[in-house]
């Protein structure tokens, strides 16, 4: 076993993410879906994530297979990755509320679904993927290994780059002029320069 400070530090944080994530999928209804857009190139996706945020990480924390790609963290890494990890635990907790019913895991839509435009949803289009980049680089700053550390920012830049596209293309698809405005005021994952953000 491998454990360190930093490293628990790391776990905290993640548990406490999958606690966020198992309490908003209870309380979804029955997901009722109208549009699904899901398949499986969109669900290896999460997956892929699935396996950079916690399979790795423990064959990191404990088993000695990824030993041979260990380095050191000044230990200034520790703290800000803390403060990292705690924002992104954050971000992704205030995703989950103001999205509410609209959330879920793969591409779709319920057949009442609302655009939400307000919370942390008025300045950018993406903060649950802007959280799991956050989360991500928390783990670069927590774990000190070259797979382990690094694999998340990695899964997150994949799932970002391959799903928005389809993502935006549904809500366009669904929402149109009203999604299309939408996007100009607000950015994907950083707030848009220059902009006032009107809900
Ligand atoms: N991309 C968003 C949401 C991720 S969850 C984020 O990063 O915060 C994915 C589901 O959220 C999609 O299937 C879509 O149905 C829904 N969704 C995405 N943006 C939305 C919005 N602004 N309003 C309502 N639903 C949205």
């Amino acid at each position: 076993m491998n454990l360190q400070i930093p490293h628990l530090v790391f776990v905290a944080g993640i548990a406490t993410y999958l606690t966020i994530r198992g309490i908003f999928s209870r309380r979804l209804r029955s997901q009722q879906k109208s549009v699904d857009k899901s398949n499986t190139g969109d669900r290896m996706l999460v997956v892929l994530v699935g396996i950079g945020q916690i399979v790795l990480p423990l064959l990191l924390l404990f088993s000695p297979l990824l030993d041979w790609a260990r380095y050191t963290l000044p230990p200034a890494a520790a703290w800000l990755g803390t403060a990292v990890m705690a924002a992104g635990v954050w971000l992704f907790w205030r995703s989950h509320v103001d999205l509410g019913e609209s959330w879920s895991v793969t591409l779709m839509l319920n057949p009442e679904h609302k655009l939400v435009t307000r919370g942390v949803y008025r300045a950018v289009r993406h903060p649950m993927y802007a959280a799991f980049f956050v989360l991500a680089i928390g783990q670069v700053l927590l774990l000190d290994n070259w797979f382990a550390g690094w694999a998340s920012l990695v899964a997150v830049t994949v799932l970002y780059l391959r799903r928005v596209p389809h993502e935006e293309g549904m809500m366009l698809e669904f929402f149109g002029d009203e999604y299309r405005a939408y996007m100009q005021r607000t950015g994907g994952i950083l707030p848009r320069l220059g902009t006032r953000n009107q809900a």
